[in-house]
């Protein structure tokens, strides 16, 4: 079984009238809590827009996260990503 999944939503014409709230979200940092594997404990990043972090859960691409105790950069567990997508998925206010 071989299937192309081919991404064809996408389009950056801005024909969808929304230009501004897409522009604000490329900006809008997002801070999440991902736990540090070494020492455990939750770790604030702050370095990622919330268009940023939407498109890695999409692609399923790998999020880092960093602690400054621990020196450590790690990949974010299963688990925080779906907690990630909870926080981002939850409507504003
Ligand atoms: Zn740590």
């Amino acid at each position: 079984m071989s299937t192309i999944h081919q991404s064809s939503g996408v389009n950056g014409s801005g024909a969808n009238g929304l230009l501004g709230s897409d522009a604000v979200l490329r900006v809008t940092p997002m801070t999440f809590f991902p736990t540090c594997p070494t020492c455990k404990r939750k770790r604030p990043q702050s370095g990622f827009s919330v268009y940023t972090l939407r498109k890695l859960l999409e692609l399923g691409l790998p999020i880092d996260g960093y602690c400054l105790e621990c020196d450590h950069l790690w990949p974010i567990s299963k688990l925080d990503r779906i907690s990630l997508a909870k926080s981002l998925s939850s409507p504003r206010g």
